[in-house]
């Protein structure tokens, strides 16, 4: 008995494993517990009952700790979020429940007609449904319409009285062409992925209101040379939540969902040092000055926090964003993920990617350069430099006092000059600007600033235009780059 307590306790040590997946592991991945989940390799300190300290014995590393379920919770809430209003078998008991037609054709037969639309049947539970997007768009004149003044920047106001229409059926039509959009998305997602053994992403994460200081961040990912984004998500749901709390306790379920949090005391931030040496050594002090090194809002002095739906605490939808991504690229042979020096983003990926770091066939990268580089440009000589708590390994070069600086996050010594030269994160960089200087209007309007949910349909429509309509300078779109189809698509074929 006294022998099964000991292990119970042991046990009791790593917040419980969901569905196969235990995050909490030693983040190091030179140290020899690298991802191990054999609770003897790691001590829990109590000091603060408010943060409970995981320390691997080996190399003192003290991950912040994350609630499992609560990843694969939030997962799930992204992917249903991505296939909402999509054909699909809707009988809850069945098991090809919310599995979309678009992307699991072998799991349904093409069933007749309904009017102009098709009709599908479930070869599991024999259930039949309706693709409602796929008739004629009897709104796809109106649409455009909306979409070209919203695109150039028109308020909402304006819109609705130049389409008289009112505010009411002006959000039905985003919601409507959000749908559509993300309709034709998964059809290309679902391409890409299939045709790319070999992958390089970018990922980012920033604000998605930048002057709102709402909480609200959004990570993107895109294919990292022609800028197609794959998958984006953001901290928050519309739904409200009743169980939320200010301390993340991730010992109880439930962990993800944030209350507003009382405002604390911040030390002024010094200013930015010259260099891009001393810039990167000055982000590293400034993660591990944060109360959870993974969670960007706990450094914050105050929140507005939104008026409707629920913060999710962000570590938890940067992790189910890269668990998301893994699924998709299950046929994935080699990935490289290209990020800017952010700890969650490292962390999120190497967890998820644990299995593949070992494996050597992922190459996570940190990539940070001086303003004025120019991309392309053959590495010259290489410094190496040991940066950061984890002494992260970078290697610099420059050219005419311009530098750049990448770290193999996987730990792989040698090609140097090659992501040097190639690893970049600027296209999804560039995208979330985009969209910023697109749409000040939308985000920045008072009253959005505390209701960022009249923002997701918009999101869905930002991807789709610039995966498939816009052109850059060549007049060329990323899903062409990526060889996914022959010419750009109109507005009107994206609505259609
Ligand atoms: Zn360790
Ligand atoms: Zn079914």
């Amino acid at each position: 008995m006294m022998n099964t307590r000991r292990i119970d306790n042991h046990d009791s040590l790593l917040p419980q494993a969901c569905s196969g997946h235990q995050l909490n592991h030693c983040k190091t991945v030179s140290c020899s517990n690298f991802g191990s989940i054999d609770t003897h390799n790691y001590v829990l300190q109590r000091n603060n009952p408010n943060k409970p300290m995981l320390v691997c014995k080996e190399c003192g590393a003290f991950p912040p700790i994350i609630n499992n379920h609560d990843v694969v919770e939030e997962a799930l809430r992204l992917k249903q979020q991505q296939n909402s209003g999509m054909p699909a078998c809707s009988n809850p008991e069945c098991e090809n429940h919310g599995l979309p037609v678009l992307t699991h054709r072998h799991l349904y037969h093409a069933f007749g007609f309904s009017g102009d639309r098709q009709r599908y049947r479930c070869k599991c539970c024999h259930a039949t449904f309706v693709d409602r997007w796929s008739g004629f768009n009897g709104k796809n004149q109106i649409q455009q319409k909306l979409l070209a003044m919203l695109f150039t920047g028109y308020p909402v106001r304006d819109i609705c009285r130049r389409l008289n229409m009112n505010p009411k059926s002006f959000y039905d039509q985003l919601t409507h062409i959000a749908s559509r959009c993300r309709r034709q998305l998964a059809m290309f997602d679902a391409r890409l992925v299939k045709n790319a053994p070999q992958l390089a992403l970018a990922s980012n994460i920033s604000e998605l209101q930048p002057n709102s200081e709402n909480g609200v961040l959004w990570v993107a990912s895109c294919e990292a040379e022609s800028g197609y984004v794959l998958a984006q998500d953001i901290n928050y749901q519309p739904d409200e939540h009743e169980e939320r709390s200010e301390w993340h306790d991730p010992y109880t379920d439930g962990a993800r969902f944030m209350a507003a949090p009382p405002a604390q005391l911040i030390e002024a931030q010094p200013p930015q040092p010259q260099g891009l040496l001393a810039h990167i050594d000055a982000v590293y002090r400034q993660i591990m000055a944060r109360p959870n090194f993974e969670d960007p809002l706990s450094s914050k002095p105050r929140l507005n926090y939104p008026s409707k739906g629920c913060l999710i605490r962000p570590q938890y939808t940067v992790y189910a964003h890269y668990m998301h991504l893994q699924q998709m690229l299950s046929e994935n042979k080699e990935l490289a993920i290209y990020m800017p020096q952010e700890t969650l983003l490292r962390s999120a990926c190497i967890s998820i990617f644990s299995d593949r770091i070992k494996d050597k066939t992922i190459h996570p990268i940190y990539v940070e350069t001086d303003p004025d580089w120019q991309h392309g440009q053959p590495a010259g000589r290489i410094d190496i430099v040991l940066m950061g708590w984890w002494r992260d390994r970078w290697a610099f070069t420059r050219h005419q006092e311009i530098s750049k600086g990448i770290c193999h996050l996987g730990g792989a010594k040698g090609d140097e000059g090659k992501w040097l030269e190639i690893a970049t994160h600027k296209e999804i960089t560039r995208y979330q600007q985009r969209f910023q200087d697109h749409f000040s209007h939308f985000i920045n309007e008072p009253r959005r600033k505390l209701r960022p949910g009249g923002l997701l349909p918009l999101l869905d429509i930002y991807r789709a235009w610039h995966n498939l309509c816009h052109q850059d300078k060549d007049g060329i779109t990323p899903a062409q780059r990526m060889g996914l189809v022959a010419t750009p698509l109109t507005l009107e074929q994206l609505l259609s």
